[in-house]
């Protein structure tokens, strides 16, 4: 077994870890490990944009961000983050662009800017044109810019190596288990500090717009090691995922002209919300069409999806803004997309809860806001919360840069103030890994990963989507239960060490119970609706009891606990547009 140090070691080379990483360069030694190629994270795949209030476009202001954002969330976003990340918004845009990401532009040569849901101008007067893009591949030329930038600046990159655990020294945090996908064979990584930017979960469900690495093993490490999680019952889907695949078609699309209509050819939005109709941010959209299937007004012959209407855009418009949405349609359906309807239904898309942290990264372990030692956390794993109980799109990539920045930052301070060496490494996260993957190995009956995961993927889908009660939820914590002693007892039959991915998806497994759990167990205790969370009911938003972060932790002996923190609402406490109120669009 080898030992490696670095000062730094970030987890996750998606745009979250890589900002945070060409902060921390040149300053200190700092390596980046990824189970995936760095360009392979999922943040490649981000299409639509990302928003900040340039005013590129049309008047605009960081304060309708702000505003936009935290009723977007339902108000249960932590106000004063959500200032910080609008603020910052304009600057980082522009160090992006100057660290060379080819944005769209306007003819006069400015960034150029489109409309997304939930963006609107003077306090939810009108949609503005708020994301900056790069056609339909803004994640891609953001995280191919930002790996350029790292391998420049001599980043160490451990390129798949699959992180199984953390460990921990006198209460801190000083290293992480790892193993080397090529040859199986385990490091354990000693560090100063720690930084988790894993991504997110999406893969816990049956549809999904999530790359198949998004299996939030992030999330399962910390539960397994006492760290809470927050807010995990708010979960996003999609309105439009490709249907029946589940592949994204970008909000871009509506941002550009196109239109939602149910089987009748009607365009329902008008209904749900008059002010800004298909600009509505996700969690209304999705219910929306959901009520449209439910009253018979489903398109196909199993009346099971809607119809995202582009035909008012020209080929050539599509061509240069939403060329890979045209390419997706015409591979996956076989459709021109400027002469035929994309047939879409929601998808599970996005993870609002996370690894609890404070603006600067800090991972934070108790309701009262206790900090980890040596523990970071930033991107789709963390929750700051800026996202609340409802993220809106473009709001995510904005989230990565700003606040792996910040968490870089951070730690440089952290650095550069605490001189002591790193605590000594404690060999037991190491040993309890071996035994767990000897376990697997040397079982001579058990079911498959793929078994024990499609149930899952199941019950999540059943249970825990956009629409959820009492029952539904009740029983899925106790399938959940079983699920867990199905996916500890797994059996893998490839016994070799190189590139033996059935073990990895084994574990993988473990953890997506794990934060199931997590999931499942808070959306029962929360008796409201707010945001993507949904009960039939309990159809009301609750302010008096729930306008409160959930957190789910998970006891040695698996016992789940369940505790609230307060909401942030500083900003509330000054201007009257922040004070929670009816959400209506
Ligand atoms: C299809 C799609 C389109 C989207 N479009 C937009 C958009 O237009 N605008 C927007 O704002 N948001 C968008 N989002 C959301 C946004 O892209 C994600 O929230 C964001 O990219 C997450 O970035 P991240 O850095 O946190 O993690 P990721 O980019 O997901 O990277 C995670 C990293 O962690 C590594 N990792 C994970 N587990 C381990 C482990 N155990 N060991 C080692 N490494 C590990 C992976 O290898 C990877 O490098 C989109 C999401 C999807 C799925």
């Amino acid at each position: 077994m080898q030992v490696v140090y670095h000062d730094v070691i970030i987890v996750g080379a998606g745009l979250a870890g890589l900002r945070a990483a060409v902060e921390l360069s040149g300053k200190h030694d700092v390596a980046v490990l990824s189970k995936l190629h760095p360009l392979r994270s999922h943040s490649g795949a981000a299409q639509g944009g990302i928003s900040a209030a340039l005013g590129n476009a049309e008047k605009d202001s960081s304060e309708w961000h702000a505003y936009d954002t935290i009723k977007g969330s339902d108000y249960l976003a932590d106000q004063y983050a959500v200032e910080v990340m609008c603020n910052d918004a304009p600057r980082a845009i522009i160090e992006l662009e100057h660290l060379g990401v080819p944005f769209s532009r306007f003819e006069d040569g400015h960034i150029a800017q489109r409309p997304f849901g939930g963006h609107t101008k003077n306090f939810g007067e009108a949609p503005v044109r708020r994301t900056c893009y790069a056609a339909d591949r803004t994640g891609h030329v953001c995280l191919h810019t930002l790996y350029e930038q790292a391998v420049k600046d001599k980043v160490f990159f451990y390129d798949e190596y699959q992180v199984l655990d953390l460990c921990m020294a006198d209460g801190a945090v000083n290293g992480v288990v790892a193993i080397e996908l090529k040859t199986g064979r385990f490091l354990l990584f000693h560090a100063r500090a720690v930084m988790f930017a894993t991504g997110g979960y999406g893969k816990a469900w049956k549809t999904t717009s999530n790359a198949f690495a998004n299996t939030g093993d992030g999330l399962g490490i910390v539960l397994n090691n006492g760290i809470p999680l927050q807010d995990m019952e708010f979960v996003q889907f999609h309105p439009t995922g490709l249907y029946p695949l589940g592949i994204l078609i970008t909000e871009a699309a509506r941002g550009e002209g196109g239109v939602l209509r149910n089987a009748d050819g009607e365009r329902f939005m008008e209904r749900y919300a008059p002010t800004i109709k298909d600009l509505a941010p996700r969690d209304i959209v999705s219910r929306s069409i959901y009520d449209e299937l439910k009253e018979g007004r489903g398109a196909g012959p199993m009346k099971d999806h809607v119809l995202l209407d582009l035909t008012a855009l020209s080929r050539e418009a599509i061509a240069e803004k939403l060329p890979e949405i045209e390419s997706f349609s015409r591979i996956y359906l076989g459709i021109d997309p400027s002469v035929t309807p994309i047939p879409v239904s929601p998808t599970c898309h996005y993870a609002m809860g996370g690894i609890p942290t404070d603006v600067n990264g800090r991972v934070l372990i108790d309701a009262q806001g206790k900090e980890l030692p040596g523990f970071w956390a930033a991107g789709e794993v963390a929750c700051v919360s800026v996202h609340g109980a409802n993220r809106l799109g473009s709001n995510s990539l904005l989230d990565l840069i700003v606040f792996g920045r910040r968490a870089g930052k951070d730690i440089n301070r952290f650095l550069d103030r605490v001189l002591l060496k790193p605590r000594p490494l404690d060999t037991g996260a190491l040993e309890k890994v071996s035994r767990k993957i000897e376990g697997l190995l040397g079982r001579k009956e058990g079911e498959t990963v793929a078994a024990v995961r499609t149930d899952l993927q199941k019950v999540m889908m059943d249970k825990v989507s956009v629409f959820r009660n009492e029952h539904g939820l009740a029983a899925a914590v106790e399938e959940l239960a079983v699920l867990q002693g199905r996916a500890a007892g797994i059996r893998v039959k490839d016994q070799s060490k190189v590139f033996n991915t059935e073990i990895l998806e084994a574990l993988e497994l473990q953890h997506m119970v794990n934060y199931s759990k997590a999931v499942a167990l808070c959306a029962l205790k929360r008796q409201e609706s707010r945001g993507a969370h949904s009960r039939d009911d309990y159809p009301l938003r609750d302010d008096e009891n729930h306008l409160k972060h959930s957190l789910f932790f998970l006891k040695e002996n698996g016992e789940a606990v369940y505790e609230q923190k307060p909401v942030d609402l500083s900003l509330a406490s000054t201007r009257p547009e922040f004070v929670p109120k009816e959400r209506k669009y």
